[in-house]
């Protein structure tokens, strides 16, 4: 099937055409046709499927089929993601699904200057992709006017929802058109209980579309696990990738300081490798991402949330150096490569104390990953077990719950639960942390000043409001 029969108009075909794409993604075969109808859409697509043209595609067409009226251009399409490096990503794709097209857009998220974007703002643009946090604070300074949105797009909205966006989410919705003049689109790679109950409130009948099935793993990434003792998880990913002459692996930590020192750890064996978290600056982030793509950097080491909506094409080799606390994200993790019908390998070198998190993504993937002792690497039985250590001064690992607070602007967030005797937390710089201990109480901020508040930075990942937003 060739992209012809979808209905899209000559200048997104040819802009198709640019990129070398022939056929059309299962995701974009089944979206397009429904999103050109101006139907809403609730979609299971993971990222690699091909879920961005999926949406960016038909968005460009409609929007360009009813011309804006005259004068500077208002904001008719809204393209939220939880990360920056997602919305650069989109972002992207939009200039280049765009480029024959007579519209306008623009990226904003925190963590850079605020004034280049009201500046282009001010010129006026037809599609914005944003963070939810920034365009808050665009929102709060009147920098940005929603209440002409035709189209808005939630781009991994499970993610969103676990680095506590609701709230957020909630908010930018209170500034939008009423919901039957806005076609409204869902994109989620899981659908939780949270994620039901958000498309229930956000969408209008709306067409599903699920591919491939949620929370399994595309087929066509091959995954192994290697039981291996953590002390020597290093020298054995080191071998790994020298034996395997591994171009480019992207390989993830549980913690910040885990990132650096493999980072670090593996330039001392003589391989090119950087970090990428949230504790960098986003102009670290964005240059790493760079060096990595540009083939200077062999190896990249990321946390979770660094890592979402990295759009790396081609990446063959997927490393869990550490399992992630949360099952699901694994299967975000491994969906880094295979990438748009390319074959990827998917390798988690599994120490003892992780038996249990294993265990977890298995029941949630419904299947066992194959495990392989590498020779050589056999672990040693007398080894035991002991509690993972979640960052420098880390806790002994439970899992942890999803936080459901977000950046509390209004004092709305979830309630917090004292009783609970582990928190899921995202601190000030969008990395999830366990908490020991309860979580007492909210800071209040009025919505619109987070930008001046001291206490952005939440004290050691506990407080259930975030200090800068993750997208920010
Ligand atoms: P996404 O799931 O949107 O992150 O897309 C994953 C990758 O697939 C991106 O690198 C896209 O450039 C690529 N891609 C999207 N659509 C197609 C297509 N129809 N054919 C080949 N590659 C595609």
């Amino acid at each position: 099937m060739s992209f012809d029969t979808l209905g899209l108009s000559a200048g997104l075909l040819r802009a198709i055409g640019d990129q070398g794409y022939t056929e059309p993604t299962p995701v974009q075969r089944k979206a397009i046709p429904v999103i050109l109808a101006g139907k809403d859409v609730l979609a299971g697509a993971q990222t690699g499927t091909g879920k961005t043209a999926g949406f960016t595609l038909p968005l460009l067409q409609r929007l360009s089929a009813s011309p804006a009226g005259k004068g500077r251009r208002r904001v008719r399409a809204l393209v939220l993601t939880p990360t920056r490096e997602l919305a650069a990503q989109v972002g992207a794709s939009v200039d280049t699904y765009g480029r024959h097209m007579p519209l306008q857009s623009t990226v904003i998220f925190g963590g850079v200057k605020i004034n280049p974007q009201i500046a282009r703002l001010r010129r006026g643009v037809d599609i914005l992709v944003a963070t939810p946090g920034r365009l808050l604070d665009h929102a709060s300074q009147k920098t940005v006017d929603l209440s002409q949105i035709e189209i808005l797009v939630l781009d991994e909205a499970d993610r969103m929802l676990d680095m506590g966006f609701l709230p957020d989410i909630r908010r930018i919705l209170a500034l939008l058109p009423a919901n039957g003049v806005r076609q409204n689109l869902l994109f989620s790679a899981t659908f939780s209980n949270e994620i039901k109950q958000l498309a229930d409130r956000l969408l209008n009948r709306p067409e599903l579309i699920e591919v491939p099935r949620c929370n399994t793993t595309a087929e066509r990434i091959v995954q192994v696990v290697h039981p291996v003792d953590k002390h020597r998880k290093r020298e054995m990913l080191s071998h790994m990738i020298g034996a395997g002459n591994w171009r480019q692996v992207l390989v993830f930590t549980r913690t910040k300081h885990g990132a650096n020192r493999l980072a670090e750890q593996l330039e001392q064996d003589g391989l090119s490798a950087a970090a990428i978290h949230g504790n960098k600056s986003q102009a670290a982030r964005t240059s790493a991402l760079a060096a990595f793509k540009g083939g200077k950097v062999r190896v990249l080491v990321a946390t979770d949330i660094a890592a979402r909506g990295l759009d790396i094409d081609q990446l063959p080799h997927v490393v869990n150096y550490e399992l992630p606390n949360v099952p699901e994200d694994y299967v975000h993790r491994i969906g880094r490569t295979g990438r748009a019908g390319k074959e990827g390998a998917a390798v988690s070198l599994v120490c003892v104390d992780e038996h249990r998190l294993l265990r977890d993504i298995e029941r949630l993937l419904k299947r066992e990953i194959p495990r392989v002792v590498l020779q050589g690497y056999a672990p040693d039985p007398a080894i035991k077990a002991e509690p993972i250590q979640n960052g420098r001064n880390g806790t002994g690992h439970t899992r942890p719950r999803k936080q459901t607070g977000g950046r509390n602007r209004g004092g709305t967030a979830a309630k917090a639960s004292p009783g609970a005797r582990r928190k899921s937390a995202v601190n000030g710089s969008g990395e999830k942390r366990t908490a020991s201990k309860p979580v007492h109480k909210h800071v209040r901020r009025k919505a619109g000043d987070s930008r001046k508040q001291p206490q952005r930075r939440s004290r050691s990942g506990q407080g259930r409001e975030r200090a800068v937003s993750p997208g920010g």
